[in-house]
């Protein structure tokens, strides 16, 4: 099914950010025909890396999850965080991210590339964050932009 007009919060990870991949992955996904509408440096604070990443509270790998994107792992101070708008954007854009874990991702994907399971840290360096559902991408667009700085 191919949906219309969905918004997708895409954050360049500390590892990527570590590794200058940032105008490799974005010039890259200039290529899926979606609009860019946002695009910002975020200094990431623990509220917003909670807050976006709620719904994982749970999980074991939640600490380690939150110094990820804080930054700690990798010796990074900001990450981008780009929104983009686009017929089926979460399916382009989570097809060419790849699988989660990155040493089962494809190797013609963003993470399968570029990512690899951090042997110190057992933390997944997976490059990329792609929103799942074009819901989770207009909460998470919300949460690390404001509407000012979205071109619509
Ligand atoms: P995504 O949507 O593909 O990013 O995957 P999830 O939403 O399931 O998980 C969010 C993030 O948590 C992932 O991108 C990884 O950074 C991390 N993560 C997920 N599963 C694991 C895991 O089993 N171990 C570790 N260390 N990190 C994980
Ligand atoms: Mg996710």
């Amino acid at each position: 099914m191919i949906n219309k007009e969905e918004r997708v919060l895409v954050l360049i990870k500390p590892d990527a950010m570590q590794k200058q991949l940032a105008g490799i992955i974005i010039h890259d996904l200039s290529q899926l025909n979606i609009k860019m509408i946002g695009l910002k440096l975020v200094s990431v604070k623990k509220q917003l890396a909670e807050k976006h990443y709620e719904d994982h509270k749970e999980k074991p790998f939640y600490p380690d999850l939150l110094k990820y994107i804080l930054g700690d792992f990798h010796n990074v101070n900001s990450i981008i965080a780009i929104a983009y708008s686009g017929e089926d954007a979460v399916n382009k854009l989570r097809d060419y991210a790849g699988k989660t874990n990155p040493d089962e991702a494809d190797p013609s994907t963003i993470r399968g590339r570029y990512g690899k399971v951090n042997s110190k840290t057992h933390n997944f360096d997976n490059v990329m964050h792609v929103s799942d559902s074009p819901e989770n991408g207009q909460r998470e667009i919300d949460i690390w932009f404001s509407k000012q700085e979205l071109v619509e």
